[in-house]
């Protein structure tokens, strides 16, 4: 049997993460009587892991490039309603002051509980109603307004609904990939949710030895040869795989070549900031000029991490005690082309347990970029990581939250309720 609540909202918010909450605040201060239903205890609890616990919760620079989901116009239409400085107003405005650093933008006090804080005082302002510990089972359309049903069959009525429940990433955090089925039973297709910002496995048989290394590298990423993408910074390696933001960057491009059962390799550049000129020339020193007296692993201290060397000069055949100036031209041509171009077969994701975001979603298509509104059905919208758009590491993913939040608080219609409708 299902328990009637009483009461009827302008506007059900289903998810108290940054999205939902964004959206709850412009749609209030719109006027509206706006009720949060959140899963968990408590709201943001996502953003408090954000950025360390510091949450980056921005970027100055949201360039389209930066997002990866299914249609790039999209975001931009989006942001022209409500872009980075229309964020930084409304954080300032609610007395966060966000620091730059090198363009990831975050609040003075590193704290994503700040940010959390600020947001929930601006809802207790706005006298914004908040249901905790409520899964949303169903929401459905009436005749003229919806009616969503929580697990414990309690239920409420709004005008209109705003879906913001989140993608399935680190569901500790309370992302169930409720919003999918949420949104499909509402007639929305679903572009394959899949891990985004995640780690990455290989069954290479050096991991063993290269466990814990930290390296600065440039990875390429291959699906079936072709290059689909690039990304220099600190590489780190794990006893399943690789790690670091480089490879965060990439992840998404294998998830969804892995799962169409696609070769997924990455070429590891050990000397990204050397010239492969340079770094022969390099080599031919270390090894036949100053290499007298040394082993080849010898001759590369001081260049490469010491596991590295081993690993580069086993996966080359040369011994790592054999006398350095006894390398032929054709074994250091073998050494330099695996410095600049090691490759690490790649066979899975770390899965979405560790991921940081999803990538799929709500496909776009389906819905009106200017007000966040589904085609499909008239006073439904869409907020947030459930929506088929992801951002790469830097903040890009929170601004999208906060933008498609706001855009779609600010444009949920305020429109006359007539109780009887819903019976
Ligand atoms: C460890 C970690 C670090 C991150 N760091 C950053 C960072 O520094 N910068 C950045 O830009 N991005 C970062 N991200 C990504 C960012 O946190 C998310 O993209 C963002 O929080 C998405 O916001 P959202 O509101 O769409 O979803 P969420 O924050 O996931 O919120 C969704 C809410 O909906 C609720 N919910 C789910 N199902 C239901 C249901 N059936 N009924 C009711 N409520 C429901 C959930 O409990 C949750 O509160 C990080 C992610 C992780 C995991």
């Amino acid at each position: 049997m299902i328990n009637r609540v009483k009461q009827h909202y302008d506007v059900a918010v289903v998810g108290g993460g940054a999205a939902g909450m964004m959206a709850a605040i412009q749609a209030a201060r719109q006027g509206c009587n706006v009720v949060i239903v959140e899963y968990n205890d408590r709201l943001g609890r996502k953003l408090l892991a954000t950025g360390n616990g510091r949450c980056n919760f921005s970027n100055l620079t949201p360039e389209l490039s930066n997002y990866r989901g299914a249609a790039p116009d999209f975001v931009q239409t989006v942001y022209r309603q409500f872009d980075v400085d229309a964020t930084m107003a409304f954080f300032r405005e609610l007395g966060i002051e966000p620091i730059n650093k090198d363009g990831l933008l975050y609040p003075r006090s590193q704290q994503a509980s700040a940010v959390v804080e600020v947001l929930q005082m601006e809802l207790r302002l706005l006298q914004i109603a908040v249901i905790y510990s409520a899964p949303v089972k169903k929401v459905e359309r009436l005749a003229s307004c919806f009616s969503v049903v929580m697990t414990d069959k309690s239920m409420l009525t709004a005008q209109n609904v705003i879906l913001a429940t989140g993608g399935q990433a680190s569901a500790i955090r309370g992302s169930s990939g409720d919003g999918y089925y949420l949104a499909r039973l509402l007639g929305h297709s679903i572009v394959t949710p899949m891990p985004a910002l995640v780690q990455l496995h290989s069954n290479l048989s050096y991991l063993s030895t290269l466990t814990g290394v930290r390296t600065n590298a440039c990875v390429t990423m291959t699906v079936d040869d072709a290059v689909v993408g690039s990304e220099c910074g600190e590489l780190q390696w794990t006893e399943y795989g690789i790690s670091g933001i480089v490879v965060f960057q990439l992840s998404r491009f294998a998830s969804y070549a892995l799962e169409a059962k696609q070769q997924v390799n990455c070429q590891i550049d050990f000397l990204p900031d050397i010239t492969p000129q340079a770094s022969l020339e390099d080599l031919k020193i270390r090894f036949w000029s100053h290499g007298y007296g040394k082993t080849t692993s010898e001759a590369l201290i001081g260049l490469l991490h010491d596991k590295v060397i081993a690993v580069l000069l086993d996966s080359c055949e040369i011994a790592a005690d054999m006398p350095a100036d006894s390398c032929s031209m054709e074994q250091l041509l073998q050494l330099h082309q695996r410095i600049h171009s090691f490759v690490v077969p790649i066979n899975g994701t770390h899965g979405m347990k560790h991921a940081q975001v999803t990538a799929g979603g709500v496909d776009t298509a389906e819905l009106n970029a200017d007000t966040m509104e589904s085609r499909i059905v008239p006073g439904l919208f869409f907020a947030g990581e459930l929506v088929d758009v992801d951002g790469i590491c830097g903040g890009y993913n929170l601004q999208w939250a906060w933008s498609s939040g706001a855009v779609a608080g600010m444009h949920v219609k305020r429109t006359k309720y007539d109780s009887d409708q819903t019976t």
